[in-house]
């Protein structure tokens, strides 16, 4: 009401454009305090720049923050990126479409989401959602976790004895009759209560979803891609269960993605697919040819998938120990360092030189 509003009302009446621009939570009070701004006085016209919104409008108020339906123009169907989205996000209002009327003021809001981040999807719908499929699925996670917890267990007695790929192997074969299925124990704990129905989630009102038009960056075979959604996008209606769902929150991951996925619109070079794991059977570092989850407390399917990882120079799938040198690949648009293979980082000798831009000497 009177600090920062009566402030922001005498800009506008000496003519200044209002862009209110935040973070995560401060990426929410933007919103709200715009909001509030046009409604004291409709005249007003203020763009609102996000980065990692809450989930903090009702659906209807979300309406109000973006260009109307079918007011933009259509894109070529192979080409949903919107490239003023992106650059827009990075250096302040273009002359797009946007949800201010001319003449008559309104309140526009572009926000960016990256990938998985857990923040803009904690609605608390999506929160009682996922506390139910937790419940309704612990026969599959309950014997998954007891067979973890016994591997934590005997991990701890080997400790002072260090692990190498044949002693891991080793002892795999003698703790097992190398059939995965034996793995797994028989779950005879009490069950958990239900945390929520299908009608006390649909019950909870009301439903907040992040405001706004939303660039989503998100990863293509590790090269950085963007396309333009809103609130409406099915990907906000679940939080996504990721290794990234924090990370992808923060400010420094959140402007490299930024910056990665104009330089990957500028080298228009593809990088290799990124290999598939087998649906059954071991997953197999393509360096040393043994189960990606050799070093760690356990080897089960869940820690394979966990451990899994691939080298983004070559696409194939490598564990932690061959993929420990990070790289920049200018030719594909990647300029933060990212994870490649033993092999790639060897190879990449002739094509970079030490120091030069492109390859950074290996991590002590
Ligand atoms: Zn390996
Ligand atoms: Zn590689």
């Amino acid at each position: 009401g009177g600090g920062v509003g009566a402030v922001l009302e005498r800009f506008h009446e000496e003519g200044y454009e209002i862009e209110i621009v935040g973070h995560s939570l401060g990426a929410g009070v933007a919103t709200l305090l715009a909001l509030l701004m046009f409604r004291r006085r409709p005249s007003m016209s203020i763009h609102v720049y996000g980065y990692a919104p809450p989930a903090c409008v009702c659906e209807v108020l979300a309406e109000k923050t973006f260009p109307p339906k079918g007011e933009r123009k259509r894109k070529a169907p192979n080409n949903p990126v919107p490239r003023k989205g992106v650059k827009e996000a990075m250096l302040g209002p273009s002359r797009r479409h946007s949800a201010i009327v001319p003449g008559k003021g309104g309140v526009n809001v572009l926000n960016i989401v990256l990938g998985d981040d857990a923040v803009p999807r904690a609605s608390t719908r999506n929160i009682l959602a996922i506390a139910r499929e937790i419940v309704a699925r612990q026969g599959e996670w309950k014997p998954a976790m007891r067979r973890e917890l016994e591997d934590v267990q005997r991990r701890a007695l080997g400790l002072w004895a260090p692990m190498t790929r044949a002693t891991h192997w080793n002892r795999v074969a003698r703790l097992t009759t190398g059939n995965p299925a034996d793995y797994y124990t028989k779950d005879s704990g009490e069950g958990l209560k239900v945390a929520a129905s299908e009608e006390d989630i649909k019950g909870t009102s009301p439903l907040l979803v992040p405001p706004g038009e939303i660039v989503h960056i998100y990863s293509k075979n590790g090269q950085r891609m963007a396309s333009l959604v809103n609130h409406r996008w099915p990907g906000f209606r679940q939080v996504e269960v990721s290794r990234h769902m924090f990370r992808d929150h923060s400010k420094d991951a959140i402007m490299s993605a930024l910056r990665d996925t104009l330089a990957v619109r500028q080298c228009q070079r593809a990088t290799p697919r990124w290999m598939d794991a087998p649906p059954i059977g071991p997953v197999l570092c393509a360096v040393c040819g043994y189960s990606v989850a050799w070093a760690s407390s356990s080897d089960n399917p869940l820690e394979q998938s966990r451990e899994l990882r691939h080298c983004y120079a070559c696409g194939r799938i490598v564990c932690v120990g061959c993929s420990s040198n990070r790289m920049t690949l200018p030719e594909f648009g990647i300029n933060s360092l990212v994870r490649v293979c033993e092999h790639c980082y060897v190879n990449s000798a002739g094509k970079f030189r030490f120091g030069e831009k492109g390859c950074l000497p290996k991590q002590q």
